[in-house]
C-alpha cells in the first residue's frame, strides 16, 4: 500500500498538509490517520483496520467505493482525451451528454448546466449568475441575498460568506456582508421561546417577509438559498410547509430561489432531486455536486431555469458570459458522472433508500432511551443524533467536552466512522447500505454513547 509505517505518514502529513478545517492546536499533536484503501461502504486504514463509513466521505460516496465500472468509464476516457477546453468554441462528449440528462432529471424547466469543480464553485457560480441576470434585466440595485443561519454552502470567498454556521466565521477570516444576509435556521428542536411548532413556523415565515421588506423587497432582494435539509448545521429538516412557505415568499417577491442540493441530491433522500420530489417546490436554480459523481471525481453542476437563460442569452446585445473555469465539464468528471447515474438507475440505489429510510429511522430512535440522546432527525439516508446534558430543558455540554468527537472517538475504535460535529454525531452513508450495516451502525453507537454514560456519571 506504502513504502512508509503509519506512523511514518503521519509526521510527513503533519509536516506538509494543511488540512481542510484543521484545529492547529489539536493537529499539531494528534495528527490524522491515513487511509489507504476503501471498498464499497467500507475505508481501511493504512494497517489494514475496517471501518464502515457511515458519513459516506463526506455526504458523497453514495455508489459506494471502488466499483470496477467506475476505474473502467474513467480510464477509457482518459485514454480516449483526458482533457478538453471547454470554453466559447470547444465542448466534448461526455460534457454534453451529461448537461442533457442533468436537464432531464432536474425539476420544471430547469435545463441548463454550468459545470464547476464542486459544491463550492457551484454556489459561487449561482452567486454569479444571479447578479449577472439582475443586471441583464436592468435591475442594478437587486442584489441582496438571504440565507440562513447554520447553513452551509462551501468555502469559497463568496459561498462562506452565504453560509450562516457561527462556527464557520472565525474572526480571523474575512467575509462578505454588506449584500449577505441571515435570518434563522429553521431547528425546532431546542427551541426555548415555548411556541408550538406551527407557531414556530409562523414566526420564520414572517421573520424572512420581514427581512426583505426591510432590505427594500422586490427592488433589491435579488436571491434567496437554502438547503433543503440543512447538513454540516447539524442535519435541521424544517418544519412541514417551510419550503413551500419560503417559496411563495420569493414568488410575492421575485426573489429566484436557489435550492443548494450539494448533499441532499442523488438519491440522497430517495430521489433525484429533493427539492421537487421531498418538498414539493420548484427552484430557479439548483447547485449540486457530491453524489454527483459519488466522488469518483471532483465535479459541481449549477443548473438553472429557461427563464434565466432567455433573459442571459437574449439576442442582439452582444453579452459574454464571463465566468468559468479551466476544468468546467472535464470529460473525465463527466464520463464518470454519466457512469455513476447509470449505476443509480440500475440499482434503483434511490429505491433502496426509499425502502430502508423508515428502518433506519427506526433503529436511530431506538436510540432516545439513552440519557444523552435528546433528539434524533434527518430523512432518507441522512440523519443525526444530538446530545444533551439534559433533555427537559435542552441544556448542552460544555463544548470542551467535546461529546460528539468523544463518542465519534469510541466509534472509531470498534470500526464505525460516523461524523461529530460539536454536540451532534452526523451520518449519510452511501446509498446501497443493507439493514445488517444499518443493525451495526446502530448498535455500535449505542455501546459508545454508554461508555460515555457511564464515564460521565
Ligand atoms: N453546499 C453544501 C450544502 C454542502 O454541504 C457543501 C459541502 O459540504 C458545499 C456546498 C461545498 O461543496 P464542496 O466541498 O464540494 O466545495
Amino acid at each position: 500500500m506504502s513504502d512508509y509505517s503509519t506512523q511514518q505518514l503521519m509526521e510527513k502529513d503533519k509536516a506538509h498538509f494543511t488540512h481542510p478545517w484543521t484545529v492547529f492546536d489539536v493537529y499539531k499533536h494528534e495528527g490524522a490517520l491515513p487511509i489507504g484503501r476503501a471498498e464499497g461502504c467500507y475505508i481501511y486504514d493504512t494497517d489494514n483496520n475496517r471501518y464502515l463509513d457511515a458519513v459516506g466521505g463526506l455526504w458523497c460516496n453514495n455508489i459506494g467505493t471502488g466499483r470496477e465500472e467506475m476505474a473502467d468509464a474513467i480510464a477509457e476516457q482518459v485514454r480516449l482525451m483526458s482533457y478538453s477546453s471547454p470554453f466559447v468554441d470547444l465542448t466534448n462528449v461526455p460534457a454534453t451528454l451529461l448537461a442533457e440528462k442533468l436537464a432531464s432529471l432536474a425539476p420544471g424547466d430547469l435545463d441548463h448546466v454550468f459545470y464547476s469543480c464542486g459544491g463550492s464553485t457551484a454556489v459561487d457560480t449561482a452567486f454569479r449568475l444571479i447578479h449577472y441576470y439582475q443586471n441583464c434585466r436592468g435591475k442594478h440595485d437587486k442584489k441582496h441575498i438571504i440565507s440562513r443561519k447554520s447553513s452551509y454552502h462551501g468555502s469559497t470567498f463568496a459561498a462562506m460568506s452565504i453560509g450562516g454556521k457561527a462556527g464557520d466565521h472565525p474572526p480571523e477570516f474575512d467575509y462578505l456582508s454588506d449584500t449577505i444576509h441571515h435570518v434563522s435556521a429553521p431547528k425546532f428542536y431546542g427551541d426555548s421561546s415555548g411556541k408550538t411548532e406551527a407557531e414556530f413556523l409562523d414566526a420564520l415565515i414572517q421573520e424572512l417577509e420581514d427581512k426583505i421588506i426591510e432590505l427594500g423587497g422586490e427592488d433589491s432582494v435579488a436571491a434567496f438559498f437554502a438547503e433543503p435539509i440543512l447538513g454540516a448545521g447539524g442535519v435541521i429538516v424544517p418544519p412541514q410547509g417551510y419550503h413551500q412557505r419560503t417559496w411563495e415568499l420569493c414568488q410575492k417577491y421575485d426573489i429566484l430561489y436557489v435550492s443548494d442540493e450539494v448533499v441532499t441530491a442523488f438519491g440522497r433522500l430517495g430521489h433525484w432531486f429533493a427539492s421537487a420530489d421531498e418538498f414539493n417546490i420548484q427552484p430557479d436554480i439548483i447547485t449540486c455536486a457530491k453524489g454527483l459523481t459519488s466522488g469518483y471525481q471532483p465535479l459541481g453542476a449549477t443548473i438553472y431555469s429557461d427563464k434565466i437563460h432567455q433573459v442571459i442569452s437574449e439576442e442582439g446585445h452582444g453579452r459574454c458570459f464571463a465566468h468559468g473555469f479551466t476544468y468546467s465539464g472535464h470529460p473525465v468528471a463527466c464520463a464518470a458522472a454519466l457512469k455513476n447515474i447509470e449505476i443509480m438507475e440500475r440499482e434503483n440505489l434511490a429505491g433502496n433508500v426509499s425502502e430502508l429510510a423508515p428502518y433506519f429511522k427506526e433503529r436511530l430512535e431506538s436510540l432516545l432511551d439513552l440519557p444523552i440522546v435528546g433528539d434524533v432527525r434527518g430523512r432518507g439516508f441522512m440523519w443525526c443524533v444530538e446530545f444533551v446534558a439534559n433533555k427537559d430543558n435542552y441544556e448542552l455540554f460544555p463544548e470542551e467536552l467535546d461529546i460528539g468527537k468523544r463518542i465519534s472517538n469510541l466509534a472509531d475504535g470498534k470500526g464505525l466512522i460516523v461524523r461529530p460535529i460539536v454536540h451532534l454525531n452526523v451520518m449519510s452513508p452511501p446509498l446501497n447500505l443493507t439493514r445488517e450495516d444499518i443493525d451495526f451502525i446502530v448498535d455500535t453507537l449505542r455501546s459508545s454513547i454508554e461508555e460515555v454514560v457511564a464515564e460521565l456519571n
